[in-house]
Parts: C-alpha cells; structure tokens; sequence
C-alpha cells in the first residue's frame, strides 16, 4: 500500500478530472482556453492524535475537492484541480510532535502567488477548499483573498467548512466546539484514505469534550494547553463511513454553490 497521500487521483475516479500536476503544459494550455475555474485545496500538517495521519487536514481539502469537481462536471462545468498547500499556521498544535508551521505571512505570500500566477493564465474564479480551522490560519486566507480580489478583476471563494454540520443537527463535537482528531475527521480520513486511519487505535479512545475556543479564551497557547493532552477533542471511536459521506456531501454542496456562483460573478 502506498501511503503518500491523495496528491494524484486514483484512475479510476480521476480520469475525467483536470488535475494540473499530472497534466502536461500542452493539455493545460487547451483547457485554458475553455475554464475559468479553478479550486486549491489547502490543509495543513499538523498532529491529530495517535489514530491519525499528520495529513489529515490536506487529505480531507483535496478529497473535498476532487469531489466537488466530480460533482461540477456531472452538470457540465469544468474544474481545474491545484496542487494542495501542504503546510499551514499550526502554532496552536506546535507541542504535537510531528506539525510542521509556517507563519501567516509565509501562508499569505505563498496563496497569494499561486493563485495570482493561475490568475494571469486565465483562471479567474477561484475557489480554496481549506480544511485547517485555527482562526489565524483562516483569517489568513481571507486576508489574501480580499486582496487578490482588490488587486486583480478575480473572485476568489474561502468557503466555510464548519457550515456543513449545520446543513442538519449539528453532532456534538460541532455543539461543544470540539473539532480535532474526533470522529468528525476521523470519519472525513476514513472516506477518503481508510488506510492512513489506525481504526483499532480509534476504538479505543476516551472522548474529550472540552470546548477548544473556551480554552483559547481562557489563555490556552495551545490545543494540549485546552485540554487534548492525546492530540484530539471529541469522540474519534465513533467514526464512521456515514458520518463522512455526511460531512463531503455537504462540504462538496458548498464548493459547488462557490464555484457556481464565481462563474455567474467574473462572466
Ligand atoms: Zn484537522
């Protein structure tokens, strides 16, 4: 078994799909000149408890959107698939061994430049699949998006992917802001690299209901500080393969709304 991660689509789900990175420059150039949109993920790689991978977060982006251009391209509309960001701002996870940080202005200039070197080759609705949540890490992307946006005749989407859980009845770990590790990404890796997810490890988890934005407001630097002192918040023994079909369901309605909407805003 492989185990370098989701950066190529499987073939048999891939083929359709514009995945730039295994495209070559002759075929980008023709897809250039019929799509405008383009969606990159970003995640981060960070520490999610002993079950899983330090990928989790950029595995779970780029399964959203390959998803999300799977299901724009059943209606007709093309997608062009970026390369993932692979790192993100972790400070909060930083005492997790294994997470790697960059800070926001890395982030920032980082986005920023590839977005703006798709943007000059004619993509100009752009939409980022971001799946790390710590708020300096997404005030990041927004920041760089409100200024690609001022700076050149784009739309750049920054979806909500906390939104999803509110499609329904919020889980628990969504009501008790308990969003690490637990069964919300454990099942989300689950769908997408089974085999990345130590699901014996998993079972035998205690839950940790802790609120981790109490604990920041409470002074925690840290997530350990907050209180998952075993690297994640809520319930990851009860993962399941429904909870994730769930949770890409609803991201993917997100990205497709982004997406759709982009098009009908940079026409
Ligand atoms: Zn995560």
């Amino acid at each position: 078994m492989r185990h370098e991660g989701k950066l190529e689509a499987p073939a048999a789900k891939g083929a359709a799909l514009h995945i730039l990175s295994n495209m070559t420059s002759t075929e980008f150039a023709a897809l250039a000149r019929r799509c405008r949109s383009a969606i990159l993920p970003v995640g981060a790689t960070e520490g999610h408890g002993p079950h899983l991978p330090l990928s989790t977060d950029w595995v779970i982006g780029v399964e959203t959107a390959q998803r999300a251009a799977q299901a724009l391209l059943a209606e007709g509309i093309e997608v062009l698939l970026l390369p993932p960001i692979l790192y993100g701002v972790t400070r909060s996870t930083a005492d997790y061994p294994g997470t790697v940080t960059i800070s926001e202005a890395t982030l920032a200039a980082l986005v920023k430049d590839v977005l703006a070197s798709v943007i000059a080759q004619g993509f100009t609705n752009l939409c980022i699949t971001n799946h790390h949540l710590a708020p300096e890490h997404l005030g990041t992307l927004f920041k760089v998006k409100a200024e690609l946006e001022a700076e050149h005749r784009a739309r750049v989407a920054v979806p909500n992917m906390r939104k999803p859980a509110f499609a329904g009845e919020p889980t628990r770990e969504f009501k008790e802001g308990a969003i690490h590790g637990g069964s919300f990404e454990t099942s989300l890796v689950l769908q997408a690299q089974p085999e990345l997810v130590h699901l014996d490890r998993a079972r035998t988890l205690q839950p940790v209901w802790k609120s981790i934005a109490a604990g920041r407001q409470f002074g925690a630097k840290t997530l350990r500080e907050a209180g998952g002192v075993d690297g994640y918040f809520g319930d990851p023994a009860a993962a399941t393969p429904e909870e994730g079909e769930y949770f890409y369901d609803a991201m993917v309605r997100l990205v497709v709304a982004a997406v759709k909407a982009g098009l009908a805003a940079t026409a």
